[in-house]
């Protein structure tokens, strides 16, 4: 739908096929919405923070400056971990840790894909886990998601020293080197910091997850993580730093850019 559309469908509540006739009897007051929401958007603020709400995999998800918006790309992600990963522990729990979850869209995903899924949903962001867990609870699944309110690399470091008990670690993090921040289109610039910035090179995040993931995961399991553009030479080295990882395979997406990147544990580890 165009963004007007998306617009107009949210503020008179109806479907697109609605509109032709809906939107020629706009009432005084929802012609004032109407505007105020065009004037927002003309601010560079994302259409979907105006109306509230987007569609990740099929799931409704209430969005707001709180966290990122979900991406069509990390569907790519969610679906190859649930592809290659809803196989583990068929006759049990299979334990997934959702590194920076935002509005929560990977672990609601992950729950609503894999029945037998347990997931820990991680975020340093104390806005953006009333969000998440609002959604889940929306979604039905907040029973099976465990909020955690904290630093990625502070919950993997003190997780460590735990049994190894992770079938699955999969995220999206910030990525966006520090000094590209100034530079995104206005859109994203909405969007929270806390959720864009990677660091100097955009590559902290990884370096964090490479250091302790292999403490957490089970032997059988599988790490997925989305990569920001032109990362994946980089990260390829990070990987080699660690012989605890083997099978490191990297994935495109729509527009044939590296994005995902999946490994196993060696065996010898
Ligand atoms: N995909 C986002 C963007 O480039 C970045 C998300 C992230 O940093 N993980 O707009």
């Amino acid at each position: 739908m165009k963004e007007n559309e998306l617009m107009l469908t949210s503020l008179l509540d109806c479907e697109r096929i609605d509109l032709a006739v809906k939107a020629r009897e706009l009432t005084p007051e929802q012609e004032r919405q109407f505007r105020q929401m065009k004037a927002r958007r003309a601010q560079g603020e994302p259409v979907q923070y105006i109306i509230g709400k987007t569609d990740f995999m099929g799931i409704a998800l209430a969005v707001d400056r709180r966290a990122l918006i979900p991406r069509p790309e990390t569907e790519i992600l969610v679906e190859l971990a649930v592809s290659n990963g809803k196989a583990l522990r068929q006759d049990g729990k299979l334990n997934v840790l959702d590194l920076g979850t935002g509005s929560g869209n990977i672990a609601i995903a992950m729950a609503e894909n894999i029945s037998h899924a347990q997931i820990t949903a991680v975020d340093v962001s104390a806005e953006a886990l009333t969000l998440a867990k609002m959604n889940a609870k929306t979604r039905g699944v907040h029973g099976r998601i465990r909020f955690i309110g904290e630093d990625m690399s502070v919950y993997l470091k003190a997780t460590s020293a735990e049994a190894r008990k992770f079938n699955i670690i999969i995220s999206n993090p910030p990525y966006i080197p520090t000094e590209e921040l100034a530079r995104l289109p206005a859109d994203v610039r909405n969007e929270p910091r806390t959720a864009l910035d990677g660091g100097h090179d955009g590559l902290h995040f990884y370096r964090e997850i490479l250091k302790y993931a292999y403490t957490v995961l089970s032997p059988d399991g599988l790490l997925a993580l989305e990569i920001g553009d032109g990362q994946r030479n980089s990260i390829e080295k990070i990987f080699a730093q660690y012989p605890q990882y083997q099978r490191v395979e990297f994935f495109k997406d729509y527009v044939q850019t590296d994005r995902i990147v999946m490994a196993r544990l060696s065996e010898t580890f």
